[in-house]
């Protein structure tokens, strides 16, 4: 396989994190559901927070937003985002004229420190397969129906370089601050395949 990738191998990262976690079920420390929630939490609570940060920044700093779309390591950095697999992450903008989206063709490569943990979706073997061939089409099983005239760019994802997707900011949010904008920011819209829906200010 690609050294660009994760290891998967029988010996690989995950598979020491699936024979801790057997131990740690067979000591009864823990069980499966509570992993589970765990896991649930990153993938959609806690770990995107990060990211939504970084969007609401972006669309609230045009400075900040330079830097994040120069260098989007350093300018995670500024708000102290940093961890493992995000290295060499790089953000890419929507326009009324572009829609980006990211996929990991090969495995699952995915910038963990904005976004946690990736969803099973992005893992799977139809999605890898059918963000290049159709993009369009993916956009569309998830809700998102692009008109004909915006350009699709889909970004694949390496250990050498993970994506981060900045949304468009909605309309009707010129009042909101930086925390209520990063409520609206959702994963998916980071990861391309949603746009992030205007909200009522609370
Ligand atoms: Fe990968």
């Amino acid at each position: 396989m690609s050294g660009n990738h994760h290891d998967t191998s029988e010996h690989g990262p995950a598979a020491r994190v699936k024979a801790l976690e057997q131990l740690l079920i067979e000591k009864g420390l823990i069980d499966s559901a509570g992993i589970d929630q765990i896991v649930d939490a990153y993938e959609n609570k806690i770990g995107p927070r990060n990211g939504a940060r970084v969007v609401a920044r972006a669309w609230t700093d045009p400075a900040f937003k330079k830097r994040l779309l120069t260098d989007a390591v350093a300018a995670c950095g500024e708000l102290g985002i940093a961890g493992p697999e995000g290295g060499h992450m790089v953000a890419v903008e929507n326009t009324p004229r572009v829609h980006n989206m990211v996929v990991c063709t090969l495995c699952s490569c995915y910038p963990w420190p904005v976004l946690g943990l990736p969803p099973v979706w992005y893992k799977s073997f139809a999605y890898r397969s059918r963000a290049v061939s159709d993009p369009r089409g993916v956009l569309r099983d998830f809700g998102l129906e692009l008109p004909d005239d915006v350009e699709i760019r889909v970004w694949d994802s390496s250990a050498e370089q993970r994506y981060l997707v900045l949304p468009e900011r909605p309309p009707g949010t010129e009042n909101f601050t930086e925390d209520e904008l990063a409520a609206l920011v959702t994963r998916d819209s980071m990861i391309g395949v949603a746009k992030v829906a205007p909200a009522k200010k609370q």
